[in-house]
């Protein structure tokens, strides 16, 4: 069953349906057009991550604004927004199991470009496979560990041994490097993230240059997130951005600080979830509608944003609100803007963004790859 939208174009915002994902449309615009200006006129291509809105209206709006295409975490989300009618989509992220790795080659007849990443020599054998039984070339990234400790073969010898791997393959080409830091975009000084960022740039950089030297070409050399991109792309050797969160922000953002140890500034928030006051049963204590299935709280509670009260807690479908000034009048039936902790699980929550501007809902986008974990 689809379920039905929260709003309708034209609504008041006061009229939304809550629990509802709200996007301002100014803030999200100015985001877009800002990241897409600070690599305008440089050699280096935004390929934004669609794991962050999972919304293919929101990725079309990337690729008007000179994206060359978009990064996709699953492969079902890389049918979502393939289907939806984006062209380039690169999985960045390690594809593993038949069915999958079918469904992957499959794509690539579909669109103009599908690629993906692999640590693995075994798995680069099944995904020559599978784009073998295809009848297709799938373009593979080697991922390299450049300090997250997460996925990607160490840095140097072991990449060009595996690159060495993949271009041998009958079905693969060498695409080049995804050398992304994962860790360093939420360290909260400028100092700390510029210190993982340089280690990221410093071992890209000799892998790079031990490709080359093994005559092995990188097309792309691909990483950064909202918290690190300008240290990538100013960094002479990354030349695809795949930041996700810049285009919503959220909460766990807001707290990474500046060179001069204010909180960043870049981004505006434009995501919020929409709430209603639902009890409110003592003065300095009131009950939204959102809980734990209307946000994710890995990076923390959300935080509230039009009137001064603080979510203290939250259970299934309850979010506690401890009002700074008691209220002796019942505010139940009143509205209020949460700040998400972490946009990418919330925005996964949810079928629908309901995008606002100048308080009238202007368009009602569908969270095109939502449930997407295939
Ligand atoms: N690239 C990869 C591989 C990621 O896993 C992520 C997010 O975790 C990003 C890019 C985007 O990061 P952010 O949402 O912080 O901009
Ligand atoms: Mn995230």
């Amino acid at each position: 069953m689809t379920m039905r939208p929260p709003a309708t174009v034209g609504m008041k915002l006061a009229e939304v349906d809550t629990p509802a994902l709200i996007l301002d449309l100014d803030a999200f615009e100015a985001n877009l057009q800002r990241m897409a200006r600070s690599v305008a006129g440089t050699p280096v291509r935004l390929r934004p991550h669609a794991k962050s809105h999972k919304c293919a209206e929101i990725a079309k709006r990337q690729m008007a604004l000179g994206a060359v295409g978009v990064c996709c975490q699953k492969v079902s989300e890389a049918e979502a927004m393939v289907e939806a009618g984006i062209p380039n989509v690169l999985v960045s992220n390690q594809v593993a199991g038949r069915q999958k790795l079918d469904r992957l080659a499959a794509l690539a007849k579909q669109a103009e470009w599908i690629g993906v990443c692999a640590d693995d020599a075994g798995n680069v054998d099944a995904i020559d496979e599978a784009a073998g039984r295809a009848g297709v070339i799938l373009p593979v990234l080697v991922e390299i560990d450049v300090g997250a400790g997460r996925c990607g073969v160490q840095p140097g010898e072991p990449a060009v041994a595996l690159a060495k791997h993949i271009a041998a393959k009958p079905n693969l080409s060498f695409a080049g490097v995804q050398a992304y830091q994962g860790r360093a975009q939420h360290l909260r000084t400028l100092e700390e993230r510029r210190a993982a960022i340089d280690t990221a740039i410093a071992l890209t950089r000799k892998t790079v240059t031990a490709l080359e030297a093994a005559g092995l070409d990188c097309p792309i050399i691909g990483g950064a997130g909202t918290g690190t991109h300008a240290l990538e792309a100013a960094s002479g050797i990354y030349n695809e951005l795949q930041v996700g969160s810049y285009v919503f922000m959220d909460a766990d953002y807001g707290r990474n600080l500046k060179a001069d140890g204010k909180p960043v500034d870049e981004f505006r928030h434009s995501l919020f979830i929409y709430a209603t006051i639902m009890s409110h049963p003592a003065p300095e204590r009131a009950y939204v509608d959102a809980g734990l299935k209307a946000f994710s709280v890995d990076s923390g509670l959300p935080l509230v944003f039009d009137i001064e009260a603080t979510l203290e807690r939250a259970s299934d479908e309850h979010g506690n609100l401890a009002l700074a000034k008691p209220a002796n009048r019942s505010l139940v039936g009143e509205k209020l803007r949460l700040i998400p902790g972490h946009c990418d699980p919330t925005v996964n929550l949810y079928d629908w963004i309901v995008c606002v501007r100048g308080g009238i809902v202007e368009d009602v986008w569908q969270v095109t790859a939502r449930g997407a974990l295939l």
